[in-house]
C-alpha cells in the first residue's frame, strides 16, 4: 500500500479533557447509538474489534483505514482508541499471528492497550452519515438518500440510506465540476476523473462515499445530472453512459470517506469530552497520476 503523508498529517482540536474519562465501553455505547451495528449490511463486520471495555479513553484517533501507518500515527498521538471506517477483519480468520500483516496490527494495538472500533456500512446508512460529509464539501442542498435501506430492515427510516442526492449551489459543466471536486476533496494522487460529455451541465449531483458501482442504476432512476463515487470500472461505467445515465465522477476512495472523520470526531468531542485526532494520511493505494499530454499541450522540444 503506497501511503503518503499529507502536508498536515494530524489535526489537533482545541478541546481539553475535563472530569473523568469515559471508558471504552462508554465510547462503544455512544457510537452504537449513533451507528447501530444492526444497520450494517449482512456481509459487513462492525463494532468493537479489540480492546478492554473498562479502559479509560482520553484521546480517540479517527481513520478510514487501519494500516501500519495510521496505527503509527495513533500511537504517536497517544490515542487510547481508534475508530475506523473500514473493517480490519472483514473475512473470517483462523490466525492473528504476529507473522501476518493483520495479526501484526492486532498485536501492536493490544500490546499498546489501544482499542479498535469499526463503523462501516452502519455509518454509511446513518442520517447524518458518511455521504452527508461528502455532500457538504459540494454545498449540496435538499439532500435525500440515493440507495434506501430494504423496507422493514433495521436501518429503514426516512432520511437514511447510502449516498446522497442534492442540488449544487450553482450549475456547472462536468469539466468544471471535476476540477471543483479535485479542489474541495482531500488531496490524493488519484485526483478526480469524469466520464461523459465534458460540456454537460450539472445541477443535481448524487454522491456516495466509497465504492458506488452498484448504485449506477439508482443514480439513473433518480434523474441526477452526475454521480460522484469511487472505484468505478470500465464496463459498468461505459454501459451506464451508453444507456443515457448521468455523467460519472470517479474520485479516490479514501478522499470520499475522509470528510466524515471530521463529523465523527466532532460528535465524540461533544458527547464524550474526549480529545480527537483525525488522520489526514492518504491511504489510497494510488500514488502516481500522469495525464497523457494533449495535442495543444505539446510544445516543440529543442
Ligand atoms: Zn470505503
Amino acid at each position: 500500500m503506497g501511503v503518503r503523508a499529507a502536508s498536515t498529517p494530524v489535526s489537533w482540536p482545541a478541546v481539553s479533557t475535563t472530569g473523568f474519562a469515559p471508558t471504552v465501553a462508554d465510547v462503544v455505547a455512544a457510537l452504537d447509538r449513533r451507528y447501530p451495528p444492526a444497520w450494517a449490511e449482512e456481509w459487513d463486520r462492525v463494532g468493537l474489534v479489540l480492546g478492554e471495555p473498562t479502559n479509560p479513553v482520553r484521546r480517540i484517533a479517527c481513520v478510514v483505514d487501519v494500516v501500519p501507518e495510521t496505527v503509527d500515527e495513533a500511537l504517536a498521538a497517544g490515542a487510547d482508541l481508534i475508530v475506523a471506517h473500514h473493517p480490519l477483519l472483514l473475512r473470517g480468520v483462523s490466525s492473528v499471528a504476529a507473522t501476518t500483516y493483520k495479526g501484526r496490527i492486532v498485536h501492536r494495538l493490544i500490546k499498546s492497550d489501544v482499542a479498535l472500533y469499526v463503523a462501516h456500512t452502519n455509518a454509511d446508512v446513518a442520517d447524518p452519515g458518511v455521504s452527508d460529509a461528502l455532500a457538504a464539501r459540494f454545498g449540496l442542498t435538499g439532500l435525500r438518500p440515493l440507495h434506501r435501506p430494504r423496507p422493514g430492515s433495521p436501518a429503514d427510516a426516512p432520511g437514511r440510506g447510502i449516498g446522497r442526492i442534492g442540488e449544487l449551489p450553482a450549475p456547472m459543466t462536468l469539466a468544471e465540476l471535476a476540477r471543483h471536486a479535485a479542489a474541495v476533496l482531500p488531496v490524493t494522487a488519484w485526483g478526480v476523473r469524469a466520464a461523459g460529455d465534458p460540456r454537460r451541465m450539472v445541477r443535481t449531483l448524487a454522491v456516495s462515499g466509497g465504492s458506488g458501482d452498484s448504485f449506477l442504476a439508482e443514480a439513473t432512476a433518480a434523474g441526477v445530472d452526475a454521480f460522484l463515487t469511487a472505484d468505478l470500472r470500465h464496463h459498468p461505467a461505459g454501459e451506464h453512459l451508453a444507456a443515457g445515465g448521468p455523467a460519472l465522477l470517479d474520485a479516490a476512495h479514501w478522499a470520499t470517506e475522509r470528510p466524515w472523520l471530521d463529523d465523527l470526531a466532532a460528535q465524540l468531542r461533544d458527547e464524550l469530552g474526549v480529545e480527537t485526532v483525525v488522520s489526514d494520511l492518504d491511504t489510497d493505494p494510488w500514488t502516481v497520476h500522469a495525464a497523457a499530454p494533449r495535442p495543444d499541450d505539446k510544445e516543440p522540444r529543442p
